[in-house]
């Protein structure tokens, strides 16, 4: 082991990682890990011991400032913190970049079921839905199975009546039973509308068989949405669907949201600037704003701690890396945008004000899907079969980090308008059996965080980060080199 070419930070925590014997055996010729890895090896160790600030990044953004709606004083308060944070550590150009939005606030609201029987009924409105009137709406419900259902409706026959789209959520490891009901709360106002109803309600898209509604986006067509939109807990949607197979059902929807189309909106950036090739940037996000109803713990302050924790192991090394690291906390994930075809505002931001800097990002990576343990890689396009993956599989194959053999076009929502212009993606897959059961709901808090989990989050990140950031794999070339995958 050549203990001389390590950092010497690598350098104690590789001899501490060793035993005894090893440490005293005589230099093997065979398969020693290069410096570079063994640095990887070491803040990856460093990380799985919680030894970086991930949890306790996660856990003040949390507690100081709870929920921090897009757009929110709550959101501004929270991102001049992280700034001043990530100051005090000894991140650089650490900066502040504020943007305008349309806000939304949930108002006062109310949701009951009122025929043929008063019962109560566990709803919330979906964000950027408008308000009721102030009396409310109160309305004969009609039943749809599933989107498809409601489209097939004729025009004018929900005149007068509340639509009710009951498709439930699949629970997915990889979060992919989302996708479906995403459909269904973007579009489902805005059809139900055209089709004369009052308000629409969805089965949240969620995996839980608790009393709570699971909040989100709802979509703005033409600068608007068209009516008052509610998600209603699982218990709640199976109690209307054997109600509706009784009879006639009614509802009685109260929403007192409102807009600010004069918001301000920030996101924070901050960087551990490269020794040698400071230019090439690798940009790694995560979201700050949260929904209202928690206090945003798996979505996403967890992910701005493991990405600000695994940069700040990197920070912490004697030597900084060859290129550039920057960590941004985008602000505004959360929200669609009346102006906007997407959400995701933040990343709209960054990418408009990096447009010609964005050529030399090397790569771009997020983490936005809880605290859960990652158990899969996906590579940018072209890495795969090369040295780098290779190393990669070295650091990562013993905290359970499965190599994935395909590419993705796109890394989630914040690096999105990134990675469309052509910044190459990985991707960090974490574990999201029960990440719908909290995800846009009262119960997203801080205590349902496993610590060892997202340690192991921020061990993947560094470990991952360092190889890139001090190397000089190109990614451009790579997916140049590649041949065109299969047609499928
Ligand atoms: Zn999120």
């Amino acid at each position: 082991v050549r203990l001389a070419e390590l950092t010497a930070a690598a350098a104690l925590s590789f001899a501490l990682s060793l035993p005894a014997a090893a440490l005293a055996a005589p230099k093997k010729a065979a398969a020693e890990p290069l410096p570079l890895v063994q640095t990887a090896m070491a803040l990856r160790d460093d990380a799985m011991k919680g030894g970086s600030i991930g949890v306790e990044f996660t856990r003040d953004l949390t507690t100081r400032f709870g929920a921090r709606p897009a757009g929110s004083a709550s959101e501004a308060a929270a991102a001049e913190w992280a700034a001043a944070r990530m100051k005090a550590l000894g991140f650089e150009n650490v900066s502040v970049q504020p943007f305008r939005i349309t806000s939304w606030s949930r108002g006062q609201e109310h949701a009951e079921i009122t025929g043929p029987s008063r019962q109560s009924l566990a709803a919330v409105s979906l964000g950027e839905a408008p308000p009721t009137p102030a009396g409310g709406i109160e309305a004969e419900i009609v039943l749809f199975r599933s989107l498809e259902e409601l489209m097939a409706a004729p025009d004018g026959s929900l005149t007068g009546k509340i639509a009710v789209v009951s498709r439930r959520m699949v629970r997915m490891q990889d979060g992919s039973g989302y996708g479906p009901i995403t459909r269904i709360r973007g579009a489902g106002p805005g059809i139900a509308a055209k089709k004369g109803a009052l308000a629409f309600v969805l089965r949240s898209a969620g995996t839980d068989n608790h009393r709570m509604g699971h909040t989100g986006t709802t979509r703005y067509e033409n600068g608007k949405v068209a009516i008052p939109a509610f998600a209603m807990s699982n218990p709640d949607a199976d109690q209307i669907e054997r109600l509706a197979a009784l009879g006639p059902v009614r509802l009685k929807l109260v929403s007192g949201a409102s807009y600010d189309p004069n918001a301000t909106s920030h996101n924070v950036i901050a960087e551990i600037r490269g020794r040698e090739k400071p230019e090439e940037v690798i940009l790694i996000g995560a979201h700050l704003d949260s929904w209202d109803l928690g206090t945003g713990a798996i979505d996403d302050a967890a992910g701005a701690g493991i990405v600000t924790g695994a940069a700040d192991l990197i920070r912490r090394l004697p030597q900084r890396p060859r290129r550039t690291i920057r960590v941004v906390l985008f602000g505004s994930e959360e929200v669609a945008q009346p102006d906007a075809p997407f959400g995701t505002f933040g990343g709209w931001a960054y990418a408009n004000a990096n447009k010609a800097a964005l050529e030399k990002h090397v790569v771009a990576g997020e983490s936005d899907f809880g605290a859960d343990k990652i158990y899969s890689i996906n590579l940018p396009a072209g890495a795969m079969g090369t040295a780098f993956a290779a190393h990669v599989e070295t650091v990562l194959a013993p905290i359970g980090v499965l190599m994935r053999p395909d590419s993705l076009d796109d890394g989630g929502a914040d690096i999105g308008p990134s990675v469309n212009q052509g910044v190459p993606v990985f991707a960090l897959n974490q574990d999201g059996t029960r990440y719908f059961d909290l995800h846009h709901t009262a119960d997203d808090t801080f205590d349902k965080i496993d610590p060892a989990q997202l340690d192991q989050n921020v061990a993947a990140w560094a470990g991952l980060l360092w190889l890139i950031a001090d190397s000089d794999v190109d990614f451009r070339a790579l997916a140049k080199a590649a041949p065109a995958p299969a047609a499928h």
